[in-house]
């Protein structure tokens, strides 16, 4: 007890510990004017097929700040979801997923996408959740399966009974589910056989150096194995050549994303990539 104490006591008092948490509440302050101000843009990166037709993309959240750079998913995800903040600007992020399926639904050349979107633990473990989907595609009157909700084994931590019950309701409604980030985390395989996925996501850590390191190598052939095994399909994420597509596609992955093809683009940019590769 007493040496707990005593622990704890030293870490508050680091300066470094300080500056962190200073910095955090300075992060979280901003992040709630930005929401108020609208300070949010959602980027979209297309997904391929192996005949390099694209099948849909991806919703990346961009924070444009209106004195600093872009800042970075990776450097306020956390933060908006310790703050919760990341309930109002999931379910917005999904609204605008929605809406912007629906206006590709009237389009013949476009209503074959679909679109993803990532879902935080914070947000999936929301009790509303479920029912926030639900009436995001019903107000955009959109087909369920056109969105795609893209999930980490995070989610996991909750407990795989509730878990597969939540995914079961969404997979009930028609969504379609993938399981992002796939192999970074600590999924048994026997969780991995009870949830009611369409797709699992090679993260881009194993595809980086896929053609040097053998055991990167080992795993992206393991997850396309599995994704095989279990009737789901496999996409790669972080595809930056043509040989590590090569090299995917030899081992079945036949559906991919990354600068190969295109980087993340502001909507007006995708619809010009898109109507490039259409003429
Ligand atoms: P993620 O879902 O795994 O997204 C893929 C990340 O890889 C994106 O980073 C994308 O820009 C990047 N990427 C795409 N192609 C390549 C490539 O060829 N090479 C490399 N090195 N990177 C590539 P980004 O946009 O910085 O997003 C980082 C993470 O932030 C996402 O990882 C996701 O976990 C999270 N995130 C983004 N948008 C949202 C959102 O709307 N909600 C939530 N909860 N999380 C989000
Ligand atoms: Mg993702
Ligand atoms: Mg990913
Ligand atoms: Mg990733």
């Amino acid at each position: 007890q007493a040496k707990n104490a005593g622990r704890n006591a030293v870490c508050f008092f680091d300066p470094e510990m300080q500056a962190v948490a200073t910095a955090n509440a300075t992060l979280a302050t901003d992040l709630r004017q930005a929401w108020r101000e609208n300070q949010f843009l959602i980027d979209y990166q297309p997904q391929v097929g192996a005949d390099g037709r694209m099948s849909g993309v991806e919703a990346l959240l961009r924070w444009r700040h209106p004195h600093r750079d872009l800042v970075a998913p990776a450097d306020f995800i956390s933060t908006a979801e310790e703050t919760s903040l990341i309930i109002p600007i999931g379910r917005w992020v999904l609204e605008q997923a929605c809406a912007q399926l629906a206006e590709w639904a009237r389009r013949p050349d476009r209503r074959h996408l679909s679109i993803a979107v990532n879902v935080s633990v914070r947000q999936f473990r929301h009790p509303d959740f479920v029912d926030e989907v639900m009436t995001a595609i019903a107000d955009a009157g959109i087909a369920p399966h056109k969105l795609k909700l893209e999930l980490t084994e995070s989610l996991l931590a909750e407990g795989i009974e509730v878990t597969v019950a939540k995914m079961g309701s969404l997979k009930d409604m028609g969504v379609t589910l993938s399981l992002d980030d796939f192999g970074m985390g600590y999924s048994s395989l026997s969780y991995l056989k009870r949830l009611p996925l369409d797709q699992l996501k090679i993260d881009k850590a194993f595809v980086k150096d896929i053609l040097t390191d053998a055991n990167d190598a080992a795993i992206a052939r393991t997850i396309i194995g599995l994704a095989q095994s279990l009737g789901l399909s496999v996409i790669a994420e972080g595809v930056e050549t043509r040989e590590q597509r090569d090299f995917l596609a030899q081992q079945g992955c036949l559906e991919y994303q990354g600068y190969l093809f295109c980087k993340p683009l502001p909507i007006e940019e995708l619809e010009q990539f898109i109507d490039r590769q259409a003429g």
